[in-house]
């Protein structure tokens, strides 16, 4: 059987932290590929009501398109003032997919008048692994904290610059990579997915 990982996203800060985690837990023998090459494949819609929903769709479409075994996550910012929200919907929390910076001002805006000691929050992700077969894995990492005044950092991706986690008096931008890695919400669901990975494709190393 081939060892061959697909990656199945197109977001640049969840691929290099994907590559980044899977390998520091060496994965072994398996090939981490990238979805960008294989053609013809379309942006799955997320019309999931879950992360969990979400993660599946995009980790089934890309094991049947590509044949191969594929990995996938859905993960999102839930801020407790706004009842769970952006939630599902961070990645497009301003109105258009993936345009971190506007999202970014959006939450300081909608959270501007709450003192510290009212700005919980959370990430969330939700990895899914999904065969050619149609065997299914699915694990879950949260990464607890509370949201910044103003952005800082340059690291990571998306609400890193407002992010501040459980302990911290620094963003999650600010970290360093292995760091952020050690308590992320995505290095824990895919540090809990690599045994589903060593079992699926047949042994690794
Ligand atoms: P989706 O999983 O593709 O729907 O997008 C998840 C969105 O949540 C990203 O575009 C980011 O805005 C946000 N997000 C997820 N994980 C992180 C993280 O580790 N740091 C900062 N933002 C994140």
């Amino acid at each position: 059987m081939s060892k061959k990982l697909v990656i199945a996203t197109r977001n640049n800060g969840k691929v290099v932290e994907f590559r980044r985690i899977l390998d520091a837990i060496s994965v072994g023998a398996v090939e981490l590929v990238s979805i960008d090459e294989f053609a013809g494949l379309v942006d799955v819609e997320e019309t999931g009501a879950t992360f969990a929903e979400n993660a599946l769709l995009k980790a089934r479409y890309t094991a049947k398109m590509t044949g191969l075994a594929s990995i996938s996550d859905d993960s999102g910012l839930c801020i407790d003032a706004l009842g769970g929200a952006p939630g599902i919907f961070s990645a497009r929390w301003a109105g258009i997919h993936g345009d971190d910076k506007a999202n970014v001002d959006k939450v300081l805006d909608e959270l501007r008048a709450l003192p510290d000691g009212q700005r919980g929050a959370h990430f969330i992700c939700v990895c899914a692994l999904v065969m050619p077969d149609g065997r299914e894995a699915i694990t879950e990492g949260r990464f607890e904290g509370k949201i910044l005044h103003s952005a800082i950092g340059d690291q990571g991706f998306g609400y890193d610059p407002i992010f501040s986690p459980h302990g911290f008096s620094i963003s999650s931008a600010q970290m360093s990579a292995q760091e952020k890695d050690l308590m992320s919400h995505r290095g824990k669901a895919l540090r809990a997915i690599a045994p589903h990975v060593m079992e699926m494709l047949g042994g690794l190393g």
